[in-house]
């Protein structure tokens, strides 16, 4: 079969134009992604680089040649620095200013020496180089997403294994200079490779990015941004299958907060409200579920525990917090809670009346003085 190469370069540069448009659109409308930006212009750059090649196929000229290979390592460093910010949160800005300028001037030295051979094969191995770096930093995160970073891990090893393969066949042709672009299998079949693993790339990232948001839109529900507790619905949610006898639920619910509001301000009691959900969540085994209800009440569900040692584990709680000086503008504060505790069945309870049980134990203890416990299970002296 004959490869028309300019439709070839053609097809990456739709491609690359649909992509650029369609990240760079997404970007608008959430400004906070950054990652979409970069990848908008990693897009941008390689459709420039597509044009300029093309123009250079058709009329071989060392400049365009030289400015069409700046964007296109350029394109690449960008693309490996937005794949380690996906992975870790941030942009690697000197690695990749260091790694585009080290790619770039492997690429323009021997073309400022007319070796267009030579710069190419210095353009296919930084390439090469560049797209495995970036494949491995999506192998290394693959535990988010592992499909979907997988797929994009080995998109971007076939591309590079692409440019590689161009490299070696001109590197084993072994002419450091060409006159004009090189024509033969491994070019014809990098191009096919590159316009069907850019759309793959463009199309992952995109889903990536969507996933991604829509994780943590929905963490956002679930968690109270005060105390950065799980919030109510991500407590019902946890719990909604009816919860055996070696569950217990504790509600929580700190005295008088109102008069501690009224006497040194909301922002001092919240910062009681930030204390407490501290003491709440230390310490706990990795199924303890610590949540707020909401206002000044709290909740911990312990499963697997036995009724003496669920309220010990309060009593301490409890005392935990009354011996805990809370710094205020004014003076130091103190704050005091009482709690209830309820279990499920034997057969299995449903979640919210424990939680109802365990709110009326909560009422007793308040009734019968604060800062102390009540529970439906075996009772202790607090
Ligand atoms: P009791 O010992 O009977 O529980 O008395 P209390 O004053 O703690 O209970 P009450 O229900 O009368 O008051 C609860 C207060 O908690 C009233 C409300 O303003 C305050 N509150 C609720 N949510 C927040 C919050 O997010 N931050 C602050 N600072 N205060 C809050
Ligand atoms: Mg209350
Ligand atoms: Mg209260």
């Amino acid at each position: 079969m004959s490869l028309d190469y300019g439709s070839l370069l053609l097809a990456i540069g739709f491609s690359g134009v649909c992509l650029a448009i369609t990240m760079f659109g997404s970007w608008l409308t959430m400004r906070k992604e950054g990652l979409l930006l970069k990848w908008a212009v990693s897009a941008l750059l390689i459709v420039f680089y597509v044009f300029l090649y093309a123009a250079y196929v058709a009329a071989p000229n060392l400049l365009l040649l030289a400015i069409g290979l700046t964007a296109l390592q350029a394109s690449f460093a960008i693309l490996f620095g937005a794949a380690r910010q996906f992975r870790t949160n941030n942009f690697p800005r000197k690695t990749v200013v260091l790694s585009a300028a080290v790619a770039i001037g492997a690429c323009l030295v021997p073309l400022a020496f007319g070796y267009d051979g030579l710069a190419l094969i210095a353009e296919n191995a930084a390439a090469t180089l560049l797209l495995l770096a970036t494949a491995r930093e999506y192998w290394k995160g693959r535990r988010e997403m592992p499909a979907l970073l997988l797929a994009l891990a080995a998109l971007y090893a076939v591309t590079a294994l692409s440019f590689l393969l161009c490299g070696v066949v001109l590197a084993m042709d072994g002419r450091l200079v060409l006159g004009a672009a090189p024509n033969n299998w491994a070019e014809n079949l990098s191009l096919i490779v590159v316009t069907a693993c850019l759309t793959g790339i463009g199309a992952l990232s995109l889903t990536l990015n969507q996933t991604r948001l829509t994780r943590r839109h929905r963490l956002e529900a679930f968690t109270d941004s005060l105390t950065g507790l799980p919030n109510r619905r991500a407590l019902f949610e946890r719990f909604h299958a009816p919860i055996g006898e070696q569950t217990a639920v504790i509600v929580f619910d700190l005295d008088n907060f109102k008069s501690i509001n009224d006497a040194h301000g909301h922002a001092a009691g919240d910062d009681v409200l930030r204390v407490f959900a501290r003491i709440l969540a230390s310490d706990r085994r990795p199924l303890d579920v610590p949540a707020r209800l909401g206002g000044e009440e709290f909740a911990l569900v312990l499963t697997g525990i036995k009724p003496e040692k669920a309220f010990k584990i309060a009593e301490h709680i409890r005392s935990a917090l009354a011996h805990t000086v809370i710094p205020a503008e004014t003076s130091a504060l103190y704050c005091t809670v009482s709690a209830g505790i309820a279990f499920g069945s034997k057969d299995g309870a449903p979640f919210d009346r424990v939680l109802n049980a365990a709110d009326q134990e909560l009422y007793s203890a308040k009734r019968a003085g604060r800062n102390r416990i009540a529970t439906t299970g075996q009772r202790q002296a607090s």
